[in-house]
């Protein structure tokens, strides 16, 4: 591979952190639209472009990864619908990383903290909180929200000329987040030469990314979509940051996103290491991310996950039943379009009402998101759970408002809870 860790566009064919080509294929979830390219209702004449998404794996450094990069600027168009402020449960996440990094690192007050892919500023909220100058790096449009609200926020691409940029205007920084986006960069190179390039020596990178080992542990291949390029493993990110000059001194496991791993990587060699990184690495070799049996395993559960949703799903309908989906993260996309429930079987998702993705479709098969009242409304008589990563607040919260309907929950297997 390209040593820069700059992915090009389309095909690739070797590891995106190693750069070995002991690459296994796992799981083939045919070609997908951008899990995120909502549709608008005069958008649904119109073409729509799909691309290959398969999970491959690599042997040597355990990193789980996609083999096609699509343009980012088409993953994340400037109308991106994502907004992280929007659950309250996520908020309250989102501000632990302020809180975990201050207790393990000493930073003195008015010290500057990055974050790359503020979003709506929520992780950089709690730093400031917390006594620190905080600067977002946001590519769409919601770095407005950020602004209005008081978290200064630059709408970019993160990238080695804007580090040089950030550093000649603000300084150095002491602290830089990278929270559910480090999987997500095709530029994996010029971002690790910017965060280096803007750290204080012996500043602290941390990055917060879905974790492989409870991606194929709790059967997510949903959370399996363009925008995730990769599936981090402890084993591969130490690979990786050493490659750069910097030290995993420390990792946890956090239960965002239905399982994540928060990873804080020392600019500098030879920093003291925790035993919580150690612990992880032998947890990982327990687990067997190191042999092909449990990705194959895996792959078992996929399918099996889909045959039986699909039948549930077709013999409601032949009784004349109804079904419908609830909530509609990016994985929402991912899952409808791979087990193929289009409008004929599942006519509507519901989102809450202060929801910006109201009026929209899923891409590829064109399901309608409509505001949950008309669920509530109509009682079907199944609800699938899309978000079923937070299904039990979701569900205690629904069944508040008077949702009659029996619940479904897709994965790891699917298991239907009546009211
Ligand atoms: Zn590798």
């Amino acid at each position: 591979m390209s040593l820069d860790h700059n992915l090009p566009l389309g095909k690739i064919g070797y590891c995106q952190v190693c750069g070995g080509k002991n690459l296994e294929s796992i799981i083939d979830l045919g070609h997908q639209p951008p899990c995120d390219s909502l549709l608008w209702p005069e958008q649904l004449d119109q073409s729509e472009t799909s691309y290959p998404l398969r999970f491959k794996v690599c042997m040597d450094c355990s990193l789980g990864q996609i083999d096609y990069v699509v343009a980012p600027e088409e993953l994340f168009f400037p109308d991106y619908p994502y907004r992280s402020g929007i659950t309250s449960s996520l908020v309250e996440k989102l501000s632990k990383t302020a809180s975990s990094t201050l207790s393990r690192f000493s930073v003195p007050e008015n010290s500057l903290v990055l974050d790359i892919g503020s979003n709506d500023g929520t992780v950089l909220r709690a730093f400031q909180n917390s006594g620190m100058r905080v600067l977002g790096i946001e590519a769409t449009n919601i770095a407005e929200i950020a602004n209005r609200n008081g978290i200064e926020t630059l709408q970019k691409f993160f990238s080695e000329d804007l580090a040089h940029h950030i550093r000649k205007n603000y300084g150095a920084a002491s602290v830089i987040a990278a929270t559910n986006v480090f999987a997500h960069v095709a530029s994996l190179g010029d971002i690790l030469r910017g965060v280096s390039l803007l750290l204080d020596e012996g500043g602290v990178f941390v990055t917060e990314s879905h974790y492989l080992l409870d991606l194929l542990d709790t059967v997510q291949y949903d959370s399996i979509y363009h925008e995730h390029l990769r599936y981090y493993s402890v084993k591969s990110l130490i690979k990786l940051f050493e490659q750069y000059g910097f030290t995993v001194t420390d990792a946890e496991r956090i239960d965002n996103y239905g399982g994540s791993i928060r990873v804080y990587a020392v600019k500098g060699r030879r920093h003291i290491v925790s035993n919580s990184v150690k612990e992880l690495l032998t947890k990982e070799e327990k687990f067997g991310l190191g042999e092909i049996n449990i990705y194959r395993e895996f792959a078992k559960r996929v399918l099996k996950s889909r045959q039986d949703l699909l039948k549930l799903v077709v013999s409601a309908r032949q009784m004349g039943q109804t079904v419908v989906g609830v909530g509609c993260p990016g994985r929402a996309s991912t899952l409808l379009n791979y087990v193929g429930l289009s409008p004929g079987l599942l006519p509507y998702i519901a989102e809450q009402s202060t929801s910006l993705k109201l009026g929209l479709f899923l891409p590829g098969l064109h399901v309608p998101i409509v505001d949950e009242e008309r669920m509530l409304s109509e009682q079907p008589d199944y609800a699938i759970m899309l978000s079923w990563h937070y299904a039990d607040p979701i569900i205690s919260k629904l069944r508040d408002k008077g949702l009659r309907s029996r619940i479904v929950i897709p994965l790891p297997e699917v298991i239907v809870q009546d009211p």
